[in-house]
């Protein structure tokens, strides 16, 4: 039985592993300071014994008595309305002085540790689809930069930490995920177009709808993370993780009007600065070195998010 330290565990993601850990029978060590992240995702696993706990935030220095085998870090906060609202510094110090504390906890145990990084490093692409060589288009003081630019600098930290420090690190560079335990509220695309169509209030398109997204159900992802996380040592990433299929927004707003049946109107509204105009991973690494491909389509995928989402929609605030 492993000892594993999740941080973010209480988020969409960080949740989902935390279940997926404790049902492949490891101890589950979960650390959140629940500014984005919901009790309600982690109510069932608090009553297992082999999971636990701890309400901290990753910028302060973080002490674990029992030896840690793995960490995986995923606090951060990851919607653009919460990022680029009253967390944006916040973003910052997480990216940053959280990572280096999980670093130090990490070379402290002899842990191997995998940052949940970002299609976001790559910012407005010009390179299409991104590949773990491209090295991406970011404005450094635009309102996106603080979750970039800290992840950038995230990385930097992990590549830094094992050439100096010797700690084992993977990296793996998320695309767009979606599935069970969002927040109604959280303002990303998935969810406030699932949330607005099952309410019957407008579906709301930012810019004309012609930007693009690859969008992974949150299964797929889990089982790439802990198969990179259980790679050979030399493996240390960056790997992008993530479903090669592409859609318009505006045909993800169709889609979700048409499975739901719903009266709600397409309304467009002021696109945000700096938001990526296209976005699809290459997976060719993923596919050659752990022979991992998202099953999960988007159809499916959204089926079962629907679903998820009418047992907590009198949650939506709209
Ligand atoms: P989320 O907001 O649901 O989860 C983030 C969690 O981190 C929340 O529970 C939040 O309370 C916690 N947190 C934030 N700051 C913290 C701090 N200082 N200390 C302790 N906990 C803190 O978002 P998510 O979608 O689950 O994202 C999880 C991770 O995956 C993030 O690091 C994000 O950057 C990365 N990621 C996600 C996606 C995606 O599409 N879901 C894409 C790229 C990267
Ligand atoms: N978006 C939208 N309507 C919404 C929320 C988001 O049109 O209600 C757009 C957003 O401008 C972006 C895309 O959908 O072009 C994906 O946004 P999301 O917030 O999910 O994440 P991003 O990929 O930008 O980090």
């Amino acid at each position: 039985m492993k000892t594993i330290l999740v941080t973010g565990g209480s988020g969409f993601v960080g949740s989902n592993l935390c279940q997926r850990l404790i049902e492949n029978g490891d101890k589950v060590i979960c650390v959140d300071n629940n500014y984005t992240g919901r009790m309600s995702n982690i109510k069932k696993l608090l009553e297992n014994p082999n999971f636990t706990f701890i309400k901290h935030d990753i910028c302060d220095i973080l002490e674990i008595g029992e030896k840690i085998d793995q960490i995986y870090n995923l606090a951060c906060p990851a919607s653009p309305p919460a990022y680029q609202g009253k967390y944006a510094i916040k973003t910052t110090k997480t990216c940053v002085l959280g990572i280096l504390n999980m670093l130090e906890l990490a070379k402290k145990h002899n842990s191997t540790i995998l940052q949940g990084s970002t299609s976001e490093v790559y910012g407005d692409p010009i390179m299409h689809p991104q590949s773990e060589s491209y090295r991406g288009n970011v404005n450094p003081i635009g309102i996106r930069a603080c979750y970039d630019e800290g992840k950038r600098c995230a990385e930097s930290l992990m590549f830094d930490y094992h050439r100096h420090e010797n700690v084992d690190i993977k990296v793996i560079r998320i695309f767009n995920t979606y599935g069970p335990n969002m927040d109604p509220n959280d303002g990303r695309v998935v969810s406030n177009f699932i949330c607005q169509a099952l309410s019957g209030k407008d579906i709301t398109v930012y810019g004309d709808g012609t930007q693009t997204r690859s969008f992974c159900y949150i299964d797929d992802l889990i089982d790439i993370m802990i198969k990179v996380m259980n790679s050979d040592k030399e493996f240390t990433g960056p790997i992008n993780t993530g479903n090669p299929g592409e859609f318009t927004i505006k045909e993800l707003a169709q889609k979700v009007i048409e499975k739901i049946d719903s009266k709600s109107q397409i309304i467009y509204k002021d696109l945000p600065l700096d938001d990526p105009t296209q976005r699809r991973p290459d997976i060719t690494l993923a596919k050659d070195k752990f022979q991992w491909e998202p099953k999960i389509k988007l159809d499916e995928g959204l089926d079962k998010t629907i679903e998820y989402f009418k047992t907590c929609i009198h949650e939506f605030r709209g």
